[in-house]
């Protein structure tokens, strides 16, 4: 009876796999199944203990961070998955198709790195990288503060949306090199209400890194704002 129901409520409400399309359960609480979930890129070998760089020989730190510790204003970097195959098809869904509901599959795994990294013992808040408003108003939503939000109920380590805000329209990263990048984001993020940050440990979510240069950005505002660590996890790295 429970399954006859079940399939009446998926022919008319059908739930699918967001990546390789196949039926699931309509109460399922996933919308990536079993089989996709299992070949995600998950970054689980050795990293670089500053930025998390995946390193394939072992070592403490990257070449980059070993050679200029403070290039970066963060104090630890950790990401999900590899920037690649299925995971890049199911970011861009999210980010680009509405398929906001991801954020609660991709919380689970992000919720994996917080507790295995001391976030959980450290961070005071939660905050998302900012879009610009126009951005955001565009695309309808924040990736990353989807993000956010649903990693901050999973840890109830509270979210603040009232902090960091972008403010420059800045060309897309993507189309520029490592330098320009650093320079395009500079001065493009800004902190109000500063008391609530002074003296706290922040926990900050993007959904891709690239060059770092926007994680790097916000943190250096963060700080300069009076904020003392700056943790950071992305959904992927590429
Ligand atoms: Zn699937
Ligand atoms: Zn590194």
């Amino acid at each position: 009876m429970k399954n006859t129901l079940l399939k009446i409520t998926n022919l008319f409400y059908p739930v699918t796999c967001s990546s390789c399309g196949d039926d699931l359960n309509s109460i399922s609480q996933t919308r990536i199944c079993g089989r996709c979930k299992s070949s995600l890129s998950l970054i689980n070998g050795h990293i670089c203990q500053k930025c998390g760089a995946p390193l394939s020989s072992g070592g403490e730190f990257c070449c980059a961070c070993k050679k200029n510790p403070k290039q970066y204003a963060f104090d630890k970097m950790r990401s999900v998955y590899e920037y690649k195959g299925s995971v890049r098809k199911l970011i861009l869904k999210f980010k680009y198709s509405n398929r906001t509901f991801l954020a609660k599959d991709f919380a689970v795994d992000m919720h994996e790195i917080v507790k295995n990294n001391d976030f959980y013992q450290e961070s005071d808040f939660i905050i998302s990288v900012p879009l610009n408003i126009i951005r955001k108003i565009k695309r309808g939503y924040n990736q990353s503060e989807l993000l956010a939000e649903e990693l901050s109920i999973k840890t109830n380590i509270p979210m603040l949306k009232n902090v960091l805000f972008r403010s420059k329209i800045t060309k897309p990263q993507f189309k520029l090199s490592r330098t320009e990048r650093f320079k395009n984001i500079k001065n493009s993020f800004f902190v109000k209400n500063k008391k609530v940050i002074t003296g706290k440990n922040i926990l900050l979510i993007d959904d891709i890194v690239t060059t770092s240069s926007t994680v790097s950005a916000c943190s250096s505002v963060l700080k300069l704002c009076g904020a003392i660590k700056i943790f950071i996890l992305t959904l992927a790295r590429d």
